[in-house]
């Protein structure tokens, strides 16, 4: 399940209409949930007036500027009125889980759930499963604190969008160094990556190919290429110092950006640059600073959480 069809999938139906900063918000969500191995999807965002009229209509007779909505057969499906949601200001969005290839949609509240709301509040999101009236769990709303009266008088909320911290993984999508990242991989490694701009689990199993690949050319090493960071290839990386420069000096520049640090252009030179980026991540990893690339920094770049 690639990650750019969860986002093209999930703006589609967000609408035209989003407050930016909630837009900004749930594809970040989207995002973070990915890294995590979680799919989810919208399947709503923006919801115009004409649109919440037909849907308060299932289940009533109601009519709304003059216009019949009335569909007493179907089920009540909500009790806002057109104007009465955070949705129909651009405010709210509402998710589901998408099973792993892609085909279902998945509706059960269980871990993996929870954790996209927590998420979602981390964004600064109020979560529609912490109501205590009625809950409803697909749903995230930002209101900024206006009310839907304040809202209808054309008020608008100031919010800002609550950003990343300095070692988080460069998750934006369409980011342009990654691009160029996942560009070299697939020329040079044959890696058959989806050129979307977004650092995820694929471009990490990639950036470990590309090191397995050439410790075997440069080292003659006999590593399986598996883009797995196991016992051997730990045991086989090559420790990296100023001053080197060599096809595995870019790719030690491409995993500390993967991780937050900007070493500066990817020209596979050991220069100040990286030596500095490096530095910075030692420290905010908590190993030895000392500005070189040895396996335990290796292994901080490249195990995946779960390792390490
Ligand atoms: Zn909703």
């Amino acid at each position: 399940m690639a990650l750019r069809t969860l986002l093209d999938r999930s703006l589609k139906k967000m609408g035209k209409a989003m407050n930016p900063v909630v837009k900004a918000s749930a594809l970040e969500m989207i995002q973070r949930a990915y890294t995590e191995g979680i799919t989810v999807q919208l399947s709503a965002g923006h919801r115009s007036m004409e649109e919440q009229a037909v849907l308060y209509g299932q289940g009533r007779v109601y009519s709304y500027k003059g216009k019949n909505y009335s569909n007493p057969a179907k089920p009540i499906v909500t009790n806002a009125k057109p104007g009465q949601s955070y949705h129909n200001f651009g405010l709210a969005i509402d998710f589901f889980i998408v099973s792993d290839d892609g085909t279902k949609a998945i509706w059960t509240v269980d871990s993996r759930w929870k954790r996209v709301a927590a998420i979602g509040k981390e964004l600064g999101f109020e979560w529609g499963g912490d109501w205590r009236a009625f809950k409803d769990y697909p749903h995230l709303e930002m209101t900024g604190g206006l009310t839907y009266t304040q809202l209808q008088a054309g008020k608008t909320p100031n919010l800002t969008k609550i950003s990343e911290g300095t070692t988080m993984p460069k998750t934006s999508y369409g980011d342009s160094q990654t691009i160029s990242i996942q560009k070299t991989l697939n020329s040079r490694y044959k890696t058959n990556l989806a050129v979307d701009g977004f650092f995820g689990p694929k471009t990490r199993t990639a950036l470990l190919k590309g090191i397995q690949t050439e410790l075997n050319k440069q080292c003659n090493k006999k590593l399986a290429v598996d883009g797995k960071w196991g016992p051997k290839t730990k045991a086989a990386i090559l420790p990296l110092k100023k001053g080197n420069g060599c096809n595995i000096t870019w790719l030690l520049q491409a995993a500390p950006y993967m991780k937050g640090f900007d070493p500066g252009p990817l020209d596979a030179r050991f220069g100040s640059k990286t030596e500095a980026a490096l530095y910075k991540f030692q420290k905010a990893s908590n190993i030895s600073a000392d500005k070189q690339a040895g396996q335990e920094t290796w292994n901080q770049l490249l195990a995946s959480k779960s390792q390490i």
